[in-house]
Parts: structure tokens; C-alpha cells; sequence
């Protein structure tokens, strides 16, 4: 039964409860801490939260008065205020003795002016929410782009300078010629409007100029994200060997300190991080440096489960068993595969286009040692229920060249660009290996082993390959599907991929 208050406790909880009289409500206006605080009493206290709440203000453990008006006080009193604050999350948030707790302050975090790179370091903490400039809606500006401080200030500094801006020069510039040939390659329906046609055909230059933009390129992110995985975020970010990790990782803890002061108190250089992958890399130069990469095609699949629809269909029967794991193996292991087929078929063809497969499909792992353009990278990364781990950006798997480009007759003065950045690349990387990625285009390729359960493929494969899609990471999505069919034809077929090929189709 939900708690009585008298009309004063109903006065004081209101602002901060949607309700104070049924037991499911929602929190606002409070500190994003406090919020952590009154979720952690619940382990702790026979209270319900709103008690405890009202005990919080009337004890003065905090002064949600006196934080609220924070801007209106002055510095001794912002300390006393701020001091009174940490003490209390202290005692209360990181004292409570697990890292858990953290997950109930949120931040959103406005990311601006990162390069490229940048973003898809950030990007890699898969427990956060984000959104990205998009580069087929927004035309990026040829000046903006990130001065790699290492790079500035070694005899590298011009070259670098006039290589990036020079891709970027030629990324705007190419687009009115880019949008002239999608006009007259695809005229306007007589049913869309003369300014949808317009977006349309931009779209359209955008995305097949996106090749060009070099990885140095600022953009802007928004991300939301909890405080522990934030923690881990910033730990990653200021342990990283790139300068320009370490500066964001530096301002977002600055400015997220505003919001949770006390809970990113971990968040520092991490040597365990640092020193790891200093000492991974030295071993994996010591051991592979002299090899060269076999020719593999650009999507292979490496290690799939052999006894899929076996697993597959054990999985879906287990919840529904009283029995041991084994015993429901043996189970299925002696019907028909006709019957197998039968469970399979009864757990997934109720699936509307906008449902999501149902939770055994977890069960089977598929990893991918994948070969794709950096612009396509950007987009596959932000997948967050995988397991991705991904090469250098380096010139050593070459770049993809769009169609497109080449019937646009474009070819020339795009191969120019990638020559241009590829000596550029080479000349840097050979005292500032890390930092040369910076100067290479989206169009240059990059090697990364997926692993992805089966329920995730089946959401990759139907968001990545459809129409909509860019036809870099569509590709990808068909020869991902592909290789499924290949191995397990009989799941794959479940797998809503569209293999259609849009290049000349309508806008
Ligand atoms: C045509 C197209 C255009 C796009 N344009 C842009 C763009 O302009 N800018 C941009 O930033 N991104 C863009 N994206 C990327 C898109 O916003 C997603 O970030 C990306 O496709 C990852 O897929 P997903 O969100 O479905 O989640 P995945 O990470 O693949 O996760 C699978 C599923 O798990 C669930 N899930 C995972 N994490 C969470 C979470 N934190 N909270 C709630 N549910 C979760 C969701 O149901 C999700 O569908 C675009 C994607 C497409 C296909």
C-alpha cells in the first residue's frame, strides 16, 4: 500500500514526485545524485522513496533549495553548499559499496567539434545512447578540421595541413557537379515537390561525397549516458595514446562534474589501460610486423556455432522445460530436423516487420572478420550489442571507390585525392604512426572482427541493408546475410535483408 502524507509532506514532495499517492511515479526536478541516492535507500531502508525523500530535505542532507539556487549564491556559500553535497554522496553514493548505484544519475553530454576519429573512440563505450552529425543531411565545412597538436608542431605541420584541407576543399567543391549529375541521372517524379526532389539529390551527393571527408574532419555528438558507464568512459578517453582523446576525455569530466560531482571520482589515467595496450602492441608488432594480410573478401565469416538449429532449438525450448540444460540438448539432438525445424519455425513466424526476434536467438555467436570503408565503419560501429575490435586506420587494405564517382567521371580527380592522402599518410606514419590516420578520407578501408549474437544479425542485417541505407554498409549487410545462408540457410531465411540494388533507383 502506497504511503499517507499530511498536506505539508504533499507541499514538499510535489515538485519533485508525479505523484504522491500511487505506488508507481516518476522522479523530476532533482539532482541527477540525489536520484542515485533515494534509488539506493531501496536496498537499504524499509522506507518507501518518497519517505525518504522527505527525510532527506527535512534532516537537510540536501538542501535542494539552496542547490537549485546555486547561480544566485555567492562563492562561500557555493562552497559550503557544494562541500555539504559531496560529503553527503560520499556517505551515500560511493560509500554505498557498489558502482551500481551510479547508473541512476544521467548525463547528456553535448560533444562538439571532435574529429571523426574521435567520435568513434567515444562511440566505443556501447552502455550510452548517441546521436552524430549526419553526413548525408549536413554539408561539413572545409575549415574545420582538427589540428593534431603532435603534428602541428613537427616538420609534418604543412603537409598535414594542405593534404586535409585540400580533401575537404574538394568535397565542397564537387558537390553542385555531384548534385547536377544525380538531377540528370534521376528526374523528378511528378508527385514530389520541387524542394523534396532538392533535399533528395543532396542526399544523394552528400552520400557519395562522404568518400572524400578525411577522418580529421570535426563533427558534433550528443550523448547520453549514465554515470558508472560514463566513469568508464572518461577513464578509457584519458587513457588513450591519442592527445585529442585525452583533451575530451579532460573536458567532458570538467563539465559532467557539474552535473554528478561525486561519482566520477574514479575517472583518472588508468596505467592498467595504458600499459596493456602499449604492451599489446608491441607483440603484436613482434609477431606479425614482417607479415603481409592475405587477400580475403571483404565480408568473411570466421567461427559460427556447427550445431546452430540444434542450439537454436534447445534455447527456445529451455524456459519452457522443467529440466537441465543437457537434458533438453539430448532432447532435441534426437528429433527429425523436420521437428526442428518445427520449434524454429513456431518461435519465429509470428514476427511482424517491426518486432524484434525473441531472446534465444542470444544464444548463437557469429564473428566476422570484416574489411569496410571508414565511412561505412562509422555508421556499423554504433551496433552496441557486439563485440567489435578494430585495426589502425591505415592505408594497407586500400579504399573503395563508389560507382558513382566513377560515372560522374569523377574517378580521376577522386584516385588523385586518395593518392594525394595515401603519400601524406605514409610520410607521417613513419615517426607519428597513430596520428597519420587523421589524413586519410572516409574511403580508405579498415579491418575489424565482429562478433554479434544471431538476435542482433537479424536487427543489423534488416536496419543496414534496407533501402534507406548507405550503399557502403549495405553491402556489407547483404554479404553479412550471405554468409549466413551459406552456413545455416534455414535461419537465414527468417532474416528480413533487402538485396536489392538501389544505385540507379528512384530518390
Ligand atoms: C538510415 C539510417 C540513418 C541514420 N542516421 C543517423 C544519423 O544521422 N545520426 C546518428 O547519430 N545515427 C544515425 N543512424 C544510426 C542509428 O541512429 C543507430 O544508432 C544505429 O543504427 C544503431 O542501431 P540501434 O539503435 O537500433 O541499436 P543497436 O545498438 O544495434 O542495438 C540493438 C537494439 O537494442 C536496443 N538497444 C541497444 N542499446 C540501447 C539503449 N541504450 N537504449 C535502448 N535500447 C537499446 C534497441 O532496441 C536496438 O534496436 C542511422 C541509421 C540508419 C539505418
Amino acid at each position: 500500500m502506497s504511503d499517507a502524507f499530511t498536506r505539508e509532506e504533499v507541499a514538499v514532495l510535489t515538485p519533485y514526485v508525479t505523484s504522491v499517492d500511487q505506488p508507481i511515479y516518476a522522479l523530476k526536478n532533482l539532482p541527477e545524485e540525489v536520484v542515485a541516492v533515494l534509488f539506493a535507500y531501496y536496498s537499504r531502508s524499509r522506507e518507501s522513496l518518497r519517505r525518504n525523500l522527505l527525510k532527506l530535505i527535512r534532516d537537510q542532507d540536501i538542501d535542494l533549495e539552496t542547490r537549485f539556487k546555486a547561480s544566485a549564491l555567492d562563492e562561500a556559500e557555493l562552497a559550503d553548499a557544494r562541500e555539504k553535497a559531496r560529503q553527503f554522496h560520499e556517505k551515500w553514493v560511493v560509500g554505498y559499496g557498489h558502482a551500481s548505484v551510479a547508473e541512476h544519475a544521467v548525463v547528456h553530454l553535448a560533444v562538439e567539434d571532435v574529429s571523426i576519429i574521435a567520435t568513434k573512440i567515444i562511440e566505443d563505450t556501447r552502455l550510452a545512447s548517441y546521436t552524430e552529425k549526419s553526413t548525408r543531411y549536413v554539408l561539413f565545412d572545409s575549415e574545420k578540421f582538427f589540428r593534431v597538436p603532435r603534428l602541428m608542431q613537427s616538420p609534418y605541420a604543412a603537409l598535414y595541413e594542405d593534404t586535409v584541407r585540400s580533401l575537404l576543399n574538394t568535397y565542397v567543391t564537387l558537390v553542385p557537379r555531384a548534385v547536377a549529375c544525380v538531377k540528370a541521372r534521376v528526374p523528378r517524379r511528378p508527385t514530389q515537390s520541387e524542394r523534396a526532389y532538392e533535399t533528395a539529390c543532396r542526399a544523394k551527393a552528400y552520400d557519395l561525397l562522404r568518400y572524400l571527408l578525411p577522418a580529421s574532419t570535426l563533427t558534433n555528438l550528443g550523448l547520453t549516458i549514465n554515470a558508472r558507464a560514463l566513469e568508464h568512459l572518461l577513464t578509457k578517453l584519458l587513457s588513450h595514446p591519442l592527445e585529442e582523446a585525452r583533451a575530451i576525455g579532460t573536458a567532458m569530466k570538467l563539465e559532467a562534474e557539474k552535473v554528478v560531482p561525486t561519482l566520477l571520482k574514479y575517472a583518472d589515467y588508468n596505467p592498467y589501460l595504458a600499459e596493456t595496450t602499449q604492451a599489446m602492441q608491441a607483440l603484436g608488432h613482434e609477431l606479425f610486423a614482417e607479415e603481409t594480410p592475405l587477400e580475403t573478401p571483404s565480408v568473411s565469416l570466421v567461427r559460427f556455432p556447427v550445431d546452430a538449429e540444434e542450439q537454436l532449438a534447445a534455447a527456445i525450448l529451455y524456459g519452457h522445460t522443467t529440466v537441465s540444460w543437457l537434458q533438453v540438448v539430448e532432447r532435441v539432438n534426437k528429433l527429425a530436423p523436420v521437428q526442428r525445424q518445427h520449434i524454429i519455425d513456431e518461435y519465429l513466424r509470428r514476427r511482424g516487420p517491426h518486432d524484434q526476434p525473441l531472446r534465444a536467438l542470444e544464444h548463437l555467436y557469429y564473428t566476422f572478420d570484416i574489411v569496410l570503408d571508414y565511412g561505412a565503419f562509422r555508421d556499423i560501429q554504433r551496433h552496441r550489442m557486439a563485440t567489435q575490435t578494430r585495426q589502425e586506420l591505415s592505408t594497407r587494405y586500400g579504399y573503395s571507390v563508389p560507382e558513382d564517382i566513377l560515372a560522374y567521371g569523377m574517378g580521376d580527380v577522386f584516385h588523385a585525392c586518395m593518392g594525394r592522402a595515401a603519400e601524406a599518410y605514409n610520410r607521417i606514419a613513419e615517426t607519428f604512426p597513430l596520428e597519420a590516420s587523421y589524413v586519410l578520407p572516409l574511403a580508405y578501408r579498415i579491418r575489424v572482427l565482429f562478433t554479434w549474437n544471431l538476435r542482433e544479425l537479424f536487427h543489423f542485417i534488416q536496419l543496414r541493408s534496407a533501402k534507406q541505407g548507405h550503399v557502403s554498409y549495405r553491402r556489407i549487410a547483404q554479404e553479412v546475410y550471405h554468409e549466413i545462408e551459406r552456413v545455416h540457410p534455414t535461419l537465414a531465411r527468417y532474416i528480413g535483408v533487402d538485396l536489392e540494388d538501389y544505385q540507379l533507383g528512384r530518390l
